[in-house]
Protein backbone atom coordinates (compact mmCIF):
# COMPACT_ATOMS: atom_id res chain seq x y z
CA UNK A 1 0.00 0.00 0.00
CA UNK A 2 1.38 3.38 -0.26
CA UNK A 3 2.49 6.08 1.93
CA UNK A 4 3.86 9.17 2.26
CA UNK A 5 7.39 10.16 3.52
CA UNK A 6 8.23 13.70 4.16
CA UNK A 7 12.31 14.18 3.83
CA UNK A 8 13.52 17.27 6.00
CA UNK A 9 15.39 19.85 4.01
CA UNK A 10 18.99 18.49 4.97
CA UNK A 11 18.56 14.80 3.90
CA UNK A 12 16.69 16.04 0.38
CA UNK A 13 20.08 15.84 -1.19
CA UNK A 14 20.53 12.11 -1.04
CA UNK A 15 16.86 11.74 -2.47
CA UNK A 16 16.96 13.62 -5.53
CA UNK A 17 15.90 17.19 -3.71
CA UNK A 18 12.80 14.89 -3.44
CA UNK A 19 10.46 16.24 -0.43
CA UNK A 20 8.10 13.59 -0.53
CA UNK A 21 8.30 10.44 -1.68
CA UNK A 22 6.01 7.52 -1.81
CA UNK A 23 6.35 4.30 -0.92
CA UNK A 24 4.93 0.63 -0.39
CA UNK A 25 4.88 -1.39 3.20
CA UNK A 26 2.95 -2.78 5.69
CA UNK A 27 5.26 -1.63 8.50
CA UNK A 28 7.21 1.71 9.30
CA UNK A 29 10.18 -0.43 8.88
CA UNK A 30 9.03 -1.66 5.57
CA UNK A 31 8.26 1.68 4.17
CA UNK A 32 11.62 3.12 5.39
CA UNK A 33 13.57 0.10 3.86
CA UNK A 34 11.79 0.80 0.65
CA UNK A 35 12.56 4.03 1.19
CA UNK A 36 16.42 3.43 1.60
CA UNK A 37 16.59 0.82 -1.57
CA UNK A 38 15.37 3.50 -3.49
CA UNK A 39 17.80 6.05 -2.19
CA UNK A 40 21.31 3.87 -0.78
CA UNK A 41 22.83 6.70 0.24
CA UNK A 42 20.17 8.22 2.71
CA UNK A 43 20.59 4.73 4.79
CA UNK A 44 23.36 5.35 6.64
CA UNK A 45 21.98 9.02 7.94
CA UNK A 46 18.90 6.67 9.13
CA UNK A 47 20.66 3.35 10.72
CA UNK A 48 23.79 2.73 12.70
CA UNK A 49 25.84 -0.22 11.37
CA UNK A 50 23.60 -2.60 13.37
CA UNK A 51 20.62 -1.74 11.99
CA UNK A 52 18.86 0.51 14.37
CA UNK A 53 17.30 3.82 14.13
CA UNK A 54 20.05 6.05 15.06
CA UNK A 55 19.15 7.97 18.56
CA UNK A 56 19.18 11.49 17.05
CA UNK A 57 16.73 10.43 14.15
CA UNK A 58 12.79 10.36 14.76
CA UNK A 59 10.15 9.30 12.72
CA UNK A 60 6.29 9.90 13.29
CA UNK A 61 3.84 8.20 11.85
CA UNK A 62 1.17 11.21 11.46
CA UNK A 63 1.78 12.70 14.13
CA UNK A 64 2.97 10.30 16.41
CA UNK A 65 6.76 9.11 16.98
CA UNK A 66 7.26 5.50 16.38
CA UNK A 67 9.03 5.03 19.49
CA UNK A 68 6.19 5.43 21.17
CA UNK A 69 3.99 3.27 18.93
CA UNK A 70 5.78 -0.10 18.11
CA UNK A 71 8.83 1.38 16.56
CA UNK A 72 9.43 -0.36 13.08
CA UNK A 73 6.74 -2.80 13.51
CA UNK A 74 4.06 -0.14 13.64
CA UNK A 75 1.53 -1.13 11.14
CA UNK A 76 0.81 1.67 7.98
CA UNK A 77 -2.02 2.21 6.18
CA UNK A 78 -2.74 3.47 2.75
CA UNK A 79 -2.53 7.21 2.71
CA UNK A 80 -0.30 7.26 6.10
CA UNK A 81 2.17 10.16 6.26
CA UNK A 82 5.68 9.23 7.65
CA UNK A 83 8.04 12.28 8.61
CA UNK A 84 11.48 12.22 9.32
CA UNK A 85 13.16 14.12 11.56
CA UNK A 86 16.40 14.40 12.23
CA UNK A 87 18.26 16.50 15.19
CA UNK A 88 19.71 20.35 13.98
CA UNK A 89 22.49 22.03 15.37
CA UNK A 90 21.00 24.10 17.99
CA UNK A 91 18.08 23.00 19.74
CA UNK A 92 17.40 19.51 19.00
CA UNK A 93 14.16 18.36 20.52
CA UNK A 94 14.99 16.12 23.40
CA UNK A 95 12.14 14.21 24.82
CA UNK A 96 12.23 11.62 27.79
CA UNK A 97 11.92 7.98 25.58
CA UNK A 98 10.44 5.55 28.10
CA UNK A 99 7.30 3.06 26.78
CA UNK A 100 7.03 1.94 22.94
CA UNK A 101 4.15 0.06 23.73
CA UNK A 102 1.00 2.72 22.61
CA UNK A 103 -0.12 5.57 24.70
CA UNK A 104 -2.64 6.44 27.26
CA UNK A 105 -5.77 7.31 25.56
CA UNK A 106 -7.23 10.44 27.45
CA UNK A 107 -11.16 10.31 28.42
CA UNK A 108 -14.03 12.59 27.89
CA UNK A 109 -13.40 13.97 31.11
CA UNK A 110 -9.50 14.16 30.54
CA UNK A 111 -9.88 15.81 27.19
CA UNK A 112 -12.16 18.46 29.20
CA UNK A 113 -9.73 19.23 31.64
CA UNK A 114 -6.45 19.56 29.85
CA UNK A 115 -8.57 21.55 26.59
CA UNK A 116 -6.33 24.23 27.00
CA UNK A 117 -3.36 21.98 26.48
CA UNK A 118 -4.40 20.28 23.71
CA UNK A 119 -5.51 23.17 21.42
CA UNK A 120 -1.62 24.10 21.69
CA UNK A 121 -0.32 22.66 18.20
CA UNK A 122 3.31 21.93 20.61
CA UNK A 123 1.47 19.83 23.38
CA UNK A 124 -1.81 18.73 21.48
CA UNK A 125 -3.38 15.64 22.08
CA UNK A 126 -0.03 13.56 21.26
CA UNK A 127 1.82 16.10 24.32
CA UNK A 128 -1.00 15.28 27.05
CA UNK A 129 -0.93 11.36 26.07
CA UNK A 130 2.62 11.95 26.73
CA UNK A 131 2.13 13.86 29.92
CA UNK A 132 -0.33 11.03 30.92
CA UNK A 133 2.58 8.25 30.45
CA UNK A 134 4.67 10.18 31.98
CA UNK A 135 6.38 9.00 36.25
CA UNK A 136 8.23 11.71 37.61
CA UNK A 137 9.57 11.74 40.88
CA UNK A 138 10.08 14.78 42.85
CA UNK A 139 12.61 14.85 45.91
CA UNK A 140 11.50 17.07 48.18
CA UNK A 141 7.87 18.71 48.91
CA UNK A 142 9.31 21.82 50.07
CA UNK A 143 9.36 25.38 48.46
CA UNK A 144 10.63 24.39 45.31
CA UNK A 145 8.30 20.85 45.17
CA UNK A 146 5.31 23.09 46.36
CA UNK A 147 5.05 24.75 42.77
CA UNK A 148 6.30 21.64 41.16
CA UNK A 149 3.44 19.47 42.76
CA UNK A 150 0.64 21.65 41.73
CA UNK A 151 2.29 22.88 37.97
CA UNK A 152 2.94 19.03 37.46
CA UNK A 153 -0.21 17.41 38.79
CA UNK A 154 -2.78 20.52 36.86
CA UNK A 155 -0.58 19.69 34.02
CA UNK A 156 -1.66 16.42 33.85
CA UNK A 157 1.89 14.23 34.80
CA UNK A 158 0.06 10.41 34.68
CA UNK A 159 2.40 9.42 38.05
CA UNK A 160 3.67 12.05 40.45
CA UNK A 161 5.94 10.47 43.12
CA UNK A 162 6.64 12.47 46.02
CA UNK A 163 9.96 11.88 48.78
CA UNK A 164 10.00 13.35 52.13
CA UNK A 165 10.11 12.64 55.60
CA UNK A 166 9.46 15.72 57.03
CA UNK A 167 6.42 17.09 58.94
CA UNK A 168 4.52 20.31 57.73
CA UNK A 169 6.50 22.95 59.98
CA UNK A 170 4.95 26.75 60.23
CA UNK A 171 7.82 27.78 59.66
CA UNK A 172 7.78 26.33 56.06
CA UNK A 173 4.03 28.04 55.32
CA UNK A 174 5.53 31.54 54.02
CA UNK A 175 7.12 29.25 51.04
CA UNK A 176 5.32 26.01 50.69
CA UNK A 177 2.10 26.84 49.33
CA UNK A 178 1.26 23.47 49.23
CA UNK A 179 0.28 23.27 52.81
CA UNK A 180 -2.23 25.03 55.15
CA UNK A 181 -2.07 25.83 58.29
CA UNK A 182 -3.97 22.90 59.13
CA UNK A 183 -1.45 21.02 58.08
CA UNK A 184 0.93 21.54 60.72
CA UNK A 185 2.06 18.60 61.91
CA UNK A 186 1.44 16.50 59.56
CA UNK A 187 3.73 14.23 57.37
CA UNK A 188 4.55 16.40 53.87
CA UNK A 189 4.10 13.44 51.68
CA UNK A 190 0.71 12.78 53.44
CA UNK A 191 -0.31 16.32 53.01
CA UNK A 192 0.51 17.18 49.76
CA UNK A 193 -0.76 13.83 48.21
CA UNK A 194 -4.34 15.06 49.43
CA UNK A 195 -3.41 18.62 48.35
CA UNK A 196 -2.77 16.95 44.42
CA UNK A 197 -4.99 14.91 44.03
CA UNK A 198 -7.82 17.80 44.86
CA UNK A 199 -6.05 19.41 42.11
CA UNK A 200 -6.45 16.75 39.56
CA UNK A 201 -8.30 13.98 40.06
CA UNK A 202 -6.82 12.44 36.87
CA UNK A 203 -3.54 11.61 38.24
CA UNK A 204 -1.67 8.88 40.54
CA UNK A 205 0.12 10.10 43.57
CA UNK A 206 2.58 8.00 45.33
CA UNK A 207 3.86 9.30 48.46
CA UNK A 208 7.02 7.95 49.49
CA UNK A 209 7.50 8.84 53.41
CA UNK A 210 11.08 7.78 53.58
CA UNK A 211 14.68 9.53 54.24
CA UNK A 212 16.18 9.17 50.26
CA UNK A 213 19.15 7.44 51.19
CA UNK A 214 22.07 5.69 49.28
CA UNK A 215 20.40 2.36 50.08
CA UNK A 216 17.02 3.25 49.09
CA UNK A 217 17.60 6.27 46.02
CA UNK A 218 18.38 3.64 42.84
CA UNK A 219 15.30 1.14 44.04
CA UNK A 220 12.92 4.20 44.27
CA UNK A 221 14.31 5.87 41.28
CA UNK A 222 14.47 3.22 38.66
CA UNK A 223 10.40 3.40 38.13
CA UNK A 224 10.63 6.64 37.04
CA UNK A 225 11.30 8.62 33.90
CA UNK A 226 12.99 11.36 35.34
CA UNK A 227 13.57 13.10 38.83
CA UNK A 228 13.03 16.80 39.83
CA UNK A 229 16.02 18.16 42.60
CA UNK A 230 13.96 20.19 45.36
CA UNK A 231 16.43 19.17 47.76
CA UNK A 232 18.00 22.02 50.39
CA UNK A 233 21.07 20.48 51.06
CA UNK A 234 23.91 18.95 49.77
CA UNK A 235 24.35 15.13 50.41
CA UNK A 236 21.00 14.77 48.90
CA UNK A 237 21.80 17.19 46.21
CA UNK A 238 24.77 14.84 45.43
CA UNK A 239 23.09 11.64 46.13
CA UNK A 240 20.19 12.59 43.53
CA UNK A 241 22.62 13.31 41.26
CA UNK A 242 25.07 10.32 40.85
CA UNK A 243 21.83 8.18 40.85
CA UNK A 244 20.32 9.83 38.38
CA UNK A 245 23.69 9.07 36.16
CA UNK A 246 23.77 5.51 37.13
CA UNK A 247 20.56 4.99 35.62
CA UNK A 248 20.41 7.38 32.86
CA UNK A 249 17.84 9.58 34.13
CA UNK A 250 17.41 13.24 33.86
CA UNK A 251 17.50 15.22 36.75
CA UNK A 252 15.84 18.65 36.41
CA UNK A 253 17.75 20.51 38.72
CA UNK A 254 16.73 23.85 40.83
CA UNK A 255 18.09 25.69 44.35
CA UNK A 256 17.53 28.53 45.77
CA UNK A 257 18.98 31.04 48.59
CA UNK A 258 17.75 34.06 49.94
CA UNK A 259 17.08 36.09 47.05
CA UNK A 260 18.84 34.30 43.92
CA UNK A 261 17.80 30.95 42.20
CA UNK A 262 19.59 28.12 39.78
CA UNK A 263 18.14 25.89 37.59
CA UNK A 264 19.20 23.61 34.98
CA UNK A 265 19.24 19.74 33.49
CA UNK A 266 21.50 17.43 34.90
CA UNK A 267 21.78 14.45 32.36
CA UNK A 268 24.75 12.64 31.99
CA UNK A 269 23.79 10.72 28.77
CA UNK A 270 22.76 13.70 27.02
CA UNK A 271 24.93 16.88 28.63
CA UNK A 272 27.13 17.92 31.51
CA UNK A 273 25.61 16.52 35.12
CA UNK A 274 25.94 18.25 38.35
CA UNK A 275 29.32 17.16 39.49
CA UNK A 276 30.63 17.99 36.26
CA UNK A 277 30.28 21.45 37.18
CA UNK A 278 30.69 20.94 41.30
CA UNK A 279 32.98 18.37 41.49
CA UNK A 280 32.91 18.48 45.47
CA UNK A 281 30.46 19.88 47.39
CA UNK A 282 31.71 23.21 49.59
CA UNK A 283 32.71 22.58 52.84
CA UNK A 284 30.31 22.06 55.83
CA UNK A 285 29.57 25.76 57.17
CA UNK A 286 30.66 27.50 54.11
CA UNK A 287 27.55 27.61 52.99
CA UNK A 288 24.46 28.03 55.18
CA UNK A 289 21.07 26.27 54.31
CA UNK A 290 17.43 28.66 54.17
CA UNK A 291 16.87 27.39 57.64
CA UNK A 292 19.78 29.63 58.57
CA UNK A 293 20.45 32.21 55.99
CA UNK A 294 16.99 32.79 55.13
CA UNK A 295 14.95 32.48 51.53
CA UNK A 296 12.59 35.04 50.33
CA UNK A 297 9.08 33.44 49.90
CA UNK A 298 8.21 33.75 46.76
CA UNK A 299 11.89 32.77 44.96
CA UNK A 300 10.96 28.90 45.19
CA UNK A 301 7.89 29.98 43.43
CA UNK A 302 9.52 31.44 40.54
CA UNK A 303 12.42 28.83 40.53
CA UNK A 304 10.31 25.52 40.84
CA UNK A 305 8.05 27.07 38.41
CA UNK A 306 11.13 27.14 35.78
CA UNK A 307 11.54 23.33 36.90
CA UNK A 308 7.95 22.36 36.42
CA UNK A 309 8.39 24.01 32.41
CA UNK A 310 11.64 21.99 32.24
CA UNK A 311 9.95 18.77 32.87
CA UNK A 312 6.83 19.51 30.69
CA UNK A 313 9.65 20.35 27.84
CA UNK A 314 11.08 16.77 28.53
CA UNK A 315 8.20 14.61 28.90
CA UNK A 316 6.34 16.46 25.51
CA UNK A 317 9.74 17.60 23.70
CA UNK A 318 8.95 20.52 22.66
CA UNK A 319 11.34 23.65 22.70
CA UNK A 320 15.49 24.02 23.84
CA UNK A 321 15.64 21.71 26.96
CA UNK A 322 18.17 23.47 29.62
CA UNK A 323 20.68 20.67 29.22
CA UNK A 324 24.12 22.07 29.70
CA UNK A 325 23.15 25.43 30.37
CA UNK A 326 22.61 26.89 33.64
CA UNK A 327 20.30 29.80 34.47
CA UNK A 328 21.00 31.99 37.37
CA UNK A 329 18.44 34.01 39.20
CA UNK A 330 18.25 37.49 41.09
CA UNK A 331 15.01 38.42 42.29
CA UNK A 332 16.69 41.56 43.50
CA UNK A 333 17.98 42.89 40.39
CA UNK A 334 15.18 40.76 38.49
CA UNK A 335 18.21 39.22 36.39
CA UNK A 336 18.44 36.29 34.49
CA UNK A 337 21.77 34.88 33.25
CA UNK A 338 22.79 31.92 31.60
CA UNK A 339 25.90 29.78 31.67
CA UNK A 340 27.13 27.41 29.23
CA UNK A 341 28.29 23.94 30.93
CA UNK A 342 29.93 21.43 29.75
CA UNK A 343 30.87 17.48 30.20
CA UNK A 344 34.17 17.06 32.45
CA UNK A 345 36.03 14.23 30.64
CA UNK A 346 37.20 13.30 33.78
CA UNK A 347 33.62 13.71 35.49
CA UNK A 348 34.03 10.95 38.46
CA UNK A 349 30.31 9.58 37.66
CA UNK A 350 29.58 10.54 34.00
CA UNK A 351 32.49 10.61 32.22
CA UNK A 352 33.21 7.62 29.92
CA UNK A 353 35.41 5.51 32.67
CA UNK A 354 33.55 7.16 36.04
CA UNK A 355 36.25 6.43 39.19
CA UNK A 356 33.03 6.35 40.87
CA UNK A 357 30.04 3.26 39.71
CA UNK A 358 28.20 2.77 42.99
CA UNK A 359 26.39 5.63 45.39
CA UNK A 360 28.87 5.96 48.23
CA UNK A 361 28.58 7.95 51.70
CA UNK A 362 27.35 11.16 50.77
CA UNK A 363 26.99 12.60 54.36
CA UNK A 364 30.89 11.85 54.27
CA UNK A 365 31.90 12.79 51.19
CA UNK A 366 29.76 16.65 51.99
CA UNK A 367 32.22 16.16 55.28
CA UNK A 368 29.12 16.39 57.31
CA UNK A 369 30.40 13.14 60.03
CA UNK A 370 27.81 12.28 62.19
CA UNK A 371 28.85 13.94 65.23
CA UNK A 372 32.62 13.18 65.57
CA UNK A 373 32.64 15.37 68.52
CA UNK A 374 30.00 13.41 70.51
CA UNK A 375 33.01 10.50 71.60
CA UNK A 376 35.40 13.95 72.71
CA UNK A 377 33.06 16.28 74.20
CA UNK A 378 34.15 16.61 77.48
CA UNK A 379 31.14 16.12 79.91
CA UNK A 380 31.18 20.24 80.58
CA UNK A 381 30.34 20.92 76.94
CA UNK A 382 26.92 21.59 76.98
CA UNK A 383 24.23 22.87 79.61
CA UNK A 384 20.30 22.77 79.22
CA UNK A 385 18.43 25.66 79.33
CA UNK A 386 17.22 25.18 82.49
CA UNK A 387 20.87 25.11 83.92
CA UNK A 388 21.48 28.57 82.95
CA UNK A 389 18.43 30.07 84.06
CA UNK A 390 19.24 28.55 87.30
CA UNK A 391 23.05 29.54 87.34
CA UNK A 392 21.72 33.16 86.16
CA UNK A 393 19.04 33.44 88.83
CA UNK A 394 21.70 32.74 91.13
CA UNK A 395 23.66 35.68 90.09
CA UNK A 396 26.53 33.71 88.59
CA UNK A 397 29.33 35.62 86.97
CA UNK A 398 28.63 34.36 82.91
CA UNK A 399 28.77 35.77 79.53
CA UNK A 400 25.17 34.77 77.15
CA UNK A 401 27.45 35.07 73.16
CA UNK A 402 24.74 34.69 70.90
CA UNK A 403 26.24 33.49 67.49
CA UNK A 404 23.35 33.92 65.21
CA UNK A 405 23.12 36.94 62.40
CA UNK A 406 21.63 40.54 63.67
CA UNK A 407 18.23 39.96 62.40
CA UNK A 408 17.54 36.78 64.37
CA UNK A 409 18.50 38.92 67.23
CA UNK A 410 15.85 41.34 66.17
CA UNK A 411 13.03 38.72 66.05
CA UNK A 412 14.02 37.04 69.78
CA UNK A 413 17.29 37.34 72.36
CA UNK A 414 18.26 36.20 75.38
CA UNK A 415 18.20 39.43 77.89
CA UNK A 416 21.59 40.76 78.79
CA UNK A 417 22.96 38.26 75.97
CA UNK A 418 26.01 39.97 73.93
CA UNK A 419 25.83 39.42 69.53
CA UNK A 420 28.61 38.29 67.93
CA UNK A 421 27.35 35.81 64.62
CA UNK A 422 29.53 33.15 64.11
CA UNK A 423 31.32 34.54 61.07
CA UNK A 424 32.59 37.62 63.31
CA UNK A 425 34.23 35.64 65.93
CA UNK A 426 37.57 35.05 64.56
CA UNK A 427 37.82 38.37 64.47
CA UNK A 428 36.64 40.01 67.49
CA UNK A 429 38.22 37.49 69.70
CA UNK A 430 39.44 40.43 71.52
CA UNK A 431 36.17 41.20 73.09
CA UNK A 432 35.83 38.38 75.26
CA UNK A 433 37.84 36.94 78.22
CA UNK A 434 39.43 33.93 78.35
CA UNK A 435 38.56 33.76 81.99
CA UNK A 436 34.85 33.75 81.51
CA UNK A 437 32.31 31.13 81.68
CA UNK A 438 31.06 31.97 77.84
CA UNK A 439 27.70 30.31 77.31
CA UNK A 440 27.32 30.18 73.88
CA UNK A 441 23.76 29.81 71.98
CA UNK A 442 21.82 30.24 68.36
CA UNK A 443 19.20 29.00 66.95
CA UNK A 444 19.06 24.82 67.58
CA UNK A 445 22.82 24.42 69.02
CA UNK A 446 24.11 23.78 65.63
CA UNK A 447 26.27 26.65 65.00
CA UNK A 448 26.86 27.74 68.90
CA UNK A 449 28.80 24.20 68.78
CA UNK A 450 31.13 24.83 66.44
CA UNK A 451 31.60 27.99 68.26
CA UNK A 452 32.11 26.73 71.35
CA UNK A 453 34.86 23.82 69.35
CA UNK A 454 36.75 26.90 67.60
CA UNK A 455 36.53 29.47 70.99
CA UNK A 456 38.49 26.20 73.25
CA UNK A 457 40.70 25.62 70.49
CA UNK A 458 41.39 29.23 71.10
CA UNK A 459 42.39 28.70 75.20
CA UNK A 460 38.93 29.62 76.26
CA UNK A 461 38.13 26.39 78.41
CA UNK A 462 35.45 27.57 80.29
CA UNK A 463 33.42 28.05 76.85
CA UNK A 464 30.02 26.11 77.01
CA UNK A 465 26.92 25.25 74.33
CA UNK A 466 23.91 25.99 74.83
CA UNK A 467 21.44 22.71 74.41
CA UNK A 468 18.65 23.39 72.26
CA UNK A 469 19.40 27.10 71.71
CA UNK A 470 17.10 29.74 72.28
CA UNK A 471 14.35 27.33 70.59
CA UNK A 472 14.33 25.44 74.20
CA UNK A 473 14.48 28.64 75.76
CA UNK A 474 11.75 29.76 74.28
CA UNK A 475 9.56 26.29 75.21
CA UNK A 476 11.00 25.90 78.73
CA UNK A 477 12.50 29.13 80.42
CA UNK A 478 10.62 32.01 78.49
CA UNK A 479 7.51 31.77 75.89
CA UNK A 480 7.82 35.21 75.60
CA UNK A 481 10.29 35.01 73.61
CA UNK A 482 9.51 34.15 70.46
CA UNK A 483 9.98 31.24 68.42
CA UNK A 484 10.58 31.22 64.72
ZN1 LIG B 1 29.45 14.60 35.23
Amino acid sequence: MSITIQIPTPLRRFTAEQGEVQVDGATVGEALDSLTQRFPNLRRHLYTDDGTLRSFVNVFLNDEDVRHLKSGQTPVNAGDTLVIIPSIAGGAPTAIQTETEALPGLSPAEIRHYSRHLIMPEIGTAGQRKLKAAKVLMIGTGGLGSPLGLYLAAAGVGTLGLVDFDVVDETNLHRQVLFSDKDVGRPKTQAAAERLRGINPHIKIIAHDTRLESANALDLFKDYDLVVDGTDNFPTRYLVNDACVMLGKPNVYGSIFRFEGQVSIFWGAKGPCYRCLFPEPPPPGLVPSCAEGGVLGVLPGIIGSLQANEVIKLITGVGEPLIGRLVLFDALKMKFRELKLRKDPNCPVCSENPTQRELIDYEQFCGIAPHPETETMADDFEMTVQDLKRRLDAGEELLVLDVRNPPEYEIARIPGSKLIPLGELQDRLGELDPAATIVAHCHHGGRSANAVHFLRQMGFNRAINLAGGIDQWSLNVDRSVPRY
